[in-house]
């Protein structure tokens, strides 16, 4: 039963979300006005506003002008019910999991902006950074290991920014500080690892597909989400692996 209200409180967030992403780029509030068709400007009624149900009754069209509904904003409602659930799981009725579903929710805009405009703004750096602060007292990383996490975070993509002349962009640099602040040293280290690790895959299929060049950007947030997440998941079980491996602890 909790599961469902967990899954239908993700999709409402996410719906928002998607909100957050079209707007802000764009310097538009995301308060008002409410949410209307971006081809004919009227204003969606209460059954088009449910999330994912709203675009199946309508088989993603507008009611009135029949222009499509962009289908990614019912992929981030189902993507952040998801990740609710499965942060549900992980981390049970707690405080952490609102702590992760907070950064999720926030990385979520941050990626979907990126894919977009490759960009990252500021003022969601310095919502992530404060939110990371005020979650510090929660004591789930020890405060002195999330301060050590976020200048690794950003020093290490730092350095892959200069090496890289322009691959990565100095918004994935600031990211890295707020994940580090968020994840502490150890797991940031594993999110990042996961993230390059993504990010260099899809880079070569990419290119063997002849859909990017070889210096072509690619926005890396997306990955950093996927790390992070990834992290969240399974970093205990490969801080564990690792030590017991290499140091035969
Ligand atoms: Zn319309």
């Amino acid at each position: 039963m909790f599961q469902i209200l967990i899954g239908i409180f993700g999709s409402i967030i996410g719906s928002f979300l998607g909100l957050c992403i079209a707007r802000l780029p764009k310097g538009e509030s995301i308060v008002s006005p409410p949410s209307h068709c971006d081809a004919c400007g009227r204003r969606l009624g209460a059954v088009e506003l449910i999330p994912v149900a709203g675009y199946l009754i309508y088989r993603g069209r507008c009611r009135s002008c029949g222009a499509p509904v962009p289908w990614w904003y019912t992929g981030l409602e189902l993507l952040t019910a998801g990740i609710y659930l499965s942060l549900w799981y992980r981390f049970g009725p707690t405080l952490v999991a609102l702590k992760y579903a907070v950064l999720a929710s926030l990385l979520l805009v941050i990626a979907g902006i990126d894919l977009r405009t490759y960009m990252i703004p500021d003022s969601l750096v310095l919502v992530g950074l404060g939110c990371g602060l005020l979650f510090l007292p929660l004591g789930e990383v020890y405060w002195p290991e999330a301060l050590v996490g976020a200048a690794l975070g950003g020093g290490i993509l730092f350095l892959i920014a200069a090496a890289s002349r322009g691959g990565m962009g100095g918004g994935d640099v600031k990211l890295g500080l707020v994940l580090g602040l968020f994840l502490g040293w150890q797991q940031v280290l594993v999110a990042l690892f996961l993230a390059i690790l993504a990010g260099a895959l899809m880079g070569v299929i990419l290119i063997a597909l002849g859909r990017k060049r070889r210096r072509d950007a690619l926005p890396f947030a997306p990955f950093l989400t996927a790390g992070t997440l990834g992290a969240l998941w399974w970093g205990r079980d490969i801080i564990n692996w690792y030590i017991a491996t290499f140091f035969g602890l």
